[in-house]
C-alpha cells in the first residue's frame, strides 16, 4: 500500500480495526429480509481511498456485501444530474425523525417524502429513473460499475428474491405515493422490482469507497475520469447525506462522526471527508436504528484520530 504524505491512513485504519474488534458491541443482523440474516456477524472490513488515489484496507475489505440503502445515493446522483431542480417538488430535503420505511408521515404531508433516502423518497427517485431511461436497471448497474472503477458490479439474486417476497410495506408505500400522483409510471410492480434491484447490488468496501470518491473531490471521479456532478451539486448531496443519511440517527451520527455518508441495512456505511478521502466500512450487526454498530464506532475513532472536525 502507498502511504499518503501527511497522514498515515494505513496505520490509523489498522489501529482502529484492532480496537473496534476488541470491543464487545452487541447488535443484530437485519432479518426482515431473510437472506440478509445468513451473513456472518463476524465480518468486518474497512477501505479508505484518499484524493490522490491511494487505497488503504483492513479486514474483509474485498468481500462483497449487500449495499441496500447505500444504492439510494447512486440513484439520487443519477436523477440529480438529469432533472436538476424540478425533482425537489416531488421529494423534500429534510430529516424525517421517522423510521426509513415509515408510511405515516406521507399521509399528513400529502405524499411528498421527507427526503430521498427514506424508502418513500427513494421510490420516487427510482420512478423518475424509469421515466427517463428505457432500461433503468441496466443504466443503474452501469453507472455504479463505472464510478467504482469499471468493475462489474452484480446483484445478489437470492437477496433480490428474498426482498421481493417480503416487500409488502414497500408496495404499500408505492401505492400510497401513486394515490398522491407522486409516481408517474403505471406499473408499480416494475417500480418495486427496479428499486429492489438496486438495493440488491453487491459491492465490497474497496468498490464502495472508490464509488464515493467523487463526493470527496468536488464531483470528479478519478476512477472513471469523469465529472459526475458539479461542485455545487456535490455540496448539496453531501449536505443531504449529513442531515438524512443515517435513518433517524442522523443527528447522533453528525455528533459522533460529522461526515456526510449513507448506511444500509446490510451493515455497510460509505462516508466522505470532502477534500481528503472517501471511506467504506462493513460490519453486519446493526443497532436499533438500523446502522452498523462497528461501522459507526470505526468512523468515530478514525475522525478522532485524524483530529477532524467540520465544526
Ligand atoms: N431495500 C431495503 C428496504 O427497502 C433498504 C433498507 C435500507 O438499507 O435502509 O427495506
Amino acid at each position: 500500500m502507498k502511504q499518503s504524505k501527511s497522514v498515515d491512513y494505513q496505520a490509523i485504519i489498522d489501529e482502529v480495526y484492532a480496537e473496534v474488534k476488541s470491543l464487545d458491541l452487541q447488535g443484530k443482523v437485519a432479518d426482515y429480509i431473510p437472506e440478509l440474516a445468513k451473513v456472518s456477524s463476524e465480518k468486518y472490513g474497512i477501505c479508505l481511498v484518499d484524493n490522490q488515489g491511494n487505497t488503504f484496507t483492513a479486514g474483509d475489505a474485498e468481500e462483497p456485501f449487500s449495499i441496500q440503502s447505500i444504492s439510494k445515493v447512486f440513484t439520487l446522483t443519477m436523477v440529480f444530474h438529469a432533472f436538476k431542480s424540478k425533482l425537489w417538488h416531488r421529494v423534500n430535503v429534510e430529516p424525517s425523525g421517522n423510521p426509513f420505511n415509515s408510511i405515516a408521515q406521507l399521509e399528513y404531508e400529502n405524499g411528498i417524502p421527507r427526503n430521498p433516502f427514506m424508502n418513500a423518497g427513494a421510490l420516487v427517485i427510482t420512478d423518475a429513473l424509469i421515466s427517463k431511461f428505457e432500461n433503468a436497471k441496466e443504466k443503474i448497474a452501469t453507472f455504479i460499475s463505472d464510478i467504482a472503477g469499471c468493475t462489474n458490479i452484480q446483484i445478489n439474486g437470492e437477496v433480490l428474491m428474498s426482498e421481493m417476497d417480503h416487500a409488502s410495506r414497500n408496495r404499500a408505500v408505492a401505492y400510497f405515493l401513486k394515490a398522491h400522483q407522486n409516481i408517474e409510471n403505471e406499473n408499480i410492480e416494475n417500480l418495486i422490482q427496479t428499486y429492489i434491484y438496486h438495493c440488491s447490488m453487491e459491492m465490497n468496501c474497496v468498490d464502495l469507497a472508490r464509488s464515493f470518491s467523487f463526493f470527496a473531490d468536488q464531483g470528479y471521479s478519478r476512477y472513471c475520469d469523469r465529472q459526475i456532478l458539479t461542485p455545487s451539486q456535490t455540496k448539496r448531496l453531501n449536505a443531504l447525506m449529513l442531515t438524512c443519511g443515517f435513518y433517524d440517527e442522523s443527528g447522533e451520527f453528525a455528533f459522533r462522526v460529522g461526515l456526510p455518508g449513507k448506511s444500509g441495512v446490510g451493515g455497510g456505511i460509505a462516508a466522505v471527508l470532502p477534500g481528503k478521502f472517501s471511506i467504506a466500512v462493513w460490519s453486519p450487526e446493526l443497532n436499533t436504528k438500523g446502522n452498523s454498530l462497528r461501522g459507526i464506532k470505526t468512523l468515530e475513532l478514525i475522525t478522532d484520530k485524524i483530529s477532524f472536525s467540520l465544526f
